[in-house]
Order: structure tokens, then C-alpha cells, then sequence
């Protein structure tokens, strides 16, 4: 009945269905989630585009992927300027010359150059050992034990000192008063929230959801002549290699009565004490601190252990699991009827941009 079953409504399932799609092939796109979009659905709460999953905030360098989700969102001028609350103290992000002027008075990069360097000279390691020295190495003392050490701590759920030192190759210093934290060409929210773009891109498209493949598999399969599976590769395989592993994040999300908490989007607190690494305050993705409004929606992110059972968030990025998922790789590749996409599929940290990139090209091959 169709040419292609697509196991996940996520970013990646999305663009492979619309554009097999408009070459006039037939798709069935299944979720078993209750909703589509995968993580980077936005549900409306009060008004306010909630990011359920994280919060996303799209940017690339690539003007052919930025040209293509325009074609299906209006995306507003958001940028990313993060805030770091240490105790009390707050501090702009990337670490930059406002950074600097408020930890230390310095008006001019020389003198703030002067600063880190007289830091790091002080306390130099030779051969860093750990992540501390590896961190203090680049940036000197204040900015590592105000800025990175609790925050680091809190995400890998162990002291810096017990941390190996490659975690941290740099940590960029600007030397300009830019509190822009991506280095891209394009940035922006869907002003309607991802939601909708990935309803636009699968408009006219059937999508069957609460429809879990691995719980149905020889009926789903006998559907279509291929399959586009983008769920976690070693669930496809029964984990009969074993399970590969992920980092979690939990998210406590609240509706709060007032206008306005915290004045913008992303707040890290990088003290040890505070037991949460960021509050994510979702209206200021799109309206900005001075819209009005009687309600506001926070999320305070805690960095989890992930455990079997548990939602997948980020690959663990070490020798362990990649040799694992090279394994799973080879079976996959003697699989030729299915096209095995996305960051589970693959096992891989991608940014919204590079999915889609990705999921271009494996489309625009399939198709050639
Ligand atoms: C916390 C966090 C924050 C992020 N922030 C950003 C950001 O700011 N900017 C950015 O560019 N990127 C960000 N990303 C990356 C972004 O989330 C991914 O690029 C994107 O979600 C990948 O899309 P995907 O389609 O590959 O996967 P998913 O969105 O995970 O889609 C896969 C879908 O498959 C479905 N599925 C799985 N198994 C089955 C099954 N057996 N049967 C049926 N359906 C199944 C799932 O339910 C899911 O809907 C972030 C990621 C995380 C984890």
C-alpha cells in the first residue's frame, strides 16, 4: 500500500516523509508517542509555546536548511543570550567582556586579557590530570570556580577533580561585549512553536499515532516496501548486543502567577548548591520580557543517570558506546530494506539543523 513506513514524527521523519511525498511516493508515518514532532514538540500552556523536552533554539550556518524550514515557520529574531546566576551573582554568557567587567571592573580587552592571564600563569599544570586543572589551564581561577566548576559538577554528577581532562578542549573566551552564545548566521523560534512546523511539513501526509512498530512489526512491515526507522538502533535489534547508554536531563516544569519570572529565556545557575543547572523561562522565546501576560511557564532542568526504561537524551560519547553502535551499524547496513535515520537511529548528538541536512541528502539518495 505504500513505498515508505516511517517509524518516528520527529524532525527527521517529518522532512524524509514530505519530500518523498512530493516526488509521488506514498507515506505512512507512525509515533507512539500521542503526538508528533518527537523532542521538539511545543505544547500551548496558557498561551506560552512550552518546549516539553528541552528547550530548542534553532541555528545554523547552512542558508539552504535556514531557506527550507521558512518555507514551513515564520521564525522570529530570537537569540540565545544566556544568563549565569552564581549565589546571587549574575553573569553574561559566553563569557565575554561584559562577563569580565562584571567579575573583575575591567573596561578593556587588554586589561581583561591581562586578567586571565595572570590567573592562569599562577596556578598553570603542566599536564592536566583532571577537568579542574584542565578548566583552570584555560580561563584562570574566578571564572572557572564561579562559572564552570558547580555547573559541570552538577551535569556529569561528579567533582571536576574526578573528571577526565578531554572533556574540556576550550572554553571560549570572547573579547568582545557580545552576549550572542551561537557562532551562526541564523537563529530563531518557530513563532508558532515547532509543533506547527512539523505539522506544515507533514500536511496532507497520513500519520498514525499511540502506534509503537516494534510492538507490531511483521503487520506495520507488510504496509509499505521500505522502512525509515529513526528509533533507538539497539531497541530495533531486540538490544541483543547489548543496550547502549545516554545521559538523561528531568525536567520540572510549573505555571507560575506572574508576568514575568526571571526576565529572559535560559538562566544557568553554575553554584554546586543549587540542585537544578538551568530554569528555562518559555515565553521569552518568542514574546520578549516585556509582553504582557498574567501567567509564565518555567522548567527547571536536573541532570539525571539515564537507566533502561528511561527517556534517551544524549548519546554517551565514549569508546565503550561507539564501539557498540558499530556493531549495531553492521547489522543495520545488511538490513537493506531499512533506512535507519536520526539521533537514535544513528546514535548521534545532532542539532535540529544538521538533522535536517542529513535527512536531505539520505532522502534526495533514496530518491535519485
Ligand atoms: C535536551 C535537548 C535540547 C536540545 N536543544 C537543541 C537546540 O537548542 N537546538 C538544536 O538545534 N537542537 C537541539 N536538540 C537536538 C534536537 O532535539 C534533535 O536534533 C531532534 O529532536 C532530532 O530529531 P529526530 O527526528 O532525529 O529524533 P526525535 O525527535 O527523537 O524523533 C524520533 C521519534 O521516533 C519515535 N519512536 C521511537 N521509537 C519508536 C517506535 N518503536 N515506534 C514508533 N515511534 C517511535 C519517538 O517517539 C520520536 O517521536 C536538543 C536535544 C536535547 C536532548
Amino acid at each position: 500500500m505504500y513505498d515508505y513506513l516511517i517509524v518516528g514524527a520527529g524532525l527527521f521523519g517529518a522532512v524524509f516523509a514530505h519530500e518523498a511525498t512530493a516526488a509521488g511516493k506514498r507515506c505512512l508515518v507512525i509515533d507512539k508517542r500521542d503526538h508528533i514532532a518527537g523532542n521538539i514538540y511545543t505544547e500551548d500552556v496558557e498561551g506560552i509555546a512550552v518546549h516539553r523536552y528541552g528547550a530548542h533554539i534553532f541555528h545554523t550556518n547552512n542558508k539552504e536548511v535556514w531557506d527550507y524550514v521558512n518555507r514551513f515557520a515564520e521564525f522570529n529574531r530570537y537569540t540565545n543570550s544566556p544568563v549565569a546566576n552564581y549565589k546571587g551573582e549574575l553573569y553574561n554568557m559566553p563569557f565575554n567582556m561584559n562577563t569580565f567587567n562584571k567579575m573583575w571592573g575591567v573596561i578593556t580587552p587588554a586589561e581583561a586579557q591581562a586578567k586571565i592571564e595572570e590567573q592562569r600563569a599562577a596556578h598553570y599544570t603542566e599536564n592536566p590530570q583532571n577537568l579542574e586543572e584542565q578548566a583552570i589551564n584555560l580561563v584562570g581561577t574566578d571564572i572557572y570556580e564561579k562559572l564552570v566548576k558547580g555547573y559541570t559538577e552538577k551535569q556529569w554528577g561528579r567533582p571536576c577533580t574526578a573528571l577526565p581532562a578531554f572533556i574540556i578542549k576550550r572554553l571560549p573566551v570572547r573579547f568582545t561585549f557580545d552576549n550572542n552564545y551561537f557562532n551562526a548566521l541564523y537563529q530563531g523560534i518557530p513563532n508558532e512553536g515547532y509543533t506547527a512546523l512539523v505539522a506544515n511539513l507533514l500536511d496532507g501526509i497520513e500519520v498514525r499515532l499511540n502506534t509503537d512498530y516494534l510492538a507490531d512489526r511483521a503487520a506495520l512491515d507488510a504496509l509499505a516496501k521500505k522502512v525509515v526507522y529513526t528509533g533507538p538502533i539497539d531497541a530495533y535489534f531486540d538490544y541483543k548486543l547489548g543496550a547502549l547508554q545516554y545521559r538523561s536531563v528531568r525536567f520540572e516544569t510549573e505555571t507560575l502567577d506572574m508576568p514575568n519570572y526571571q526576565g529572559n529565556a535560559v538562566v544557568n545557575y553554575t553554584d554546586s548548591e543549587t540542585p537544578y543547572t538551568r530554569i528555562i523561562e518559555h515565553k521569552h522565546f518568542v514574546f520578549g520580557s516585556t509582553e504582557p501576560g498574567t501567567k509564565t511557564v518555567i522548567s527547571r532542568e536536573y541532570s539525571a543517570e539515564w537507566k533502561p526504561g528511561d527517556e534517551p537524551y544524549y548519546p554517551v560519547n565514549d569508546e565503550e558506546n561507539g564501539a557498540l553502535y558499530a556493531r549495531y551499524k553492521e547489522l543495520a547496513d545488511a538490513h537493506s530494506h531499512v533506512l535507519f535515520g536520526g539521533r537514535l537511529g544513528e546514535y548521534k548528538y545532532y542539532d535540529m539543523d544538521r538533522v535536517i541536512e542529513v535527512a536531505l541528502a539520505r532522502v534526495r539518495a533514496e530518491l535519485a
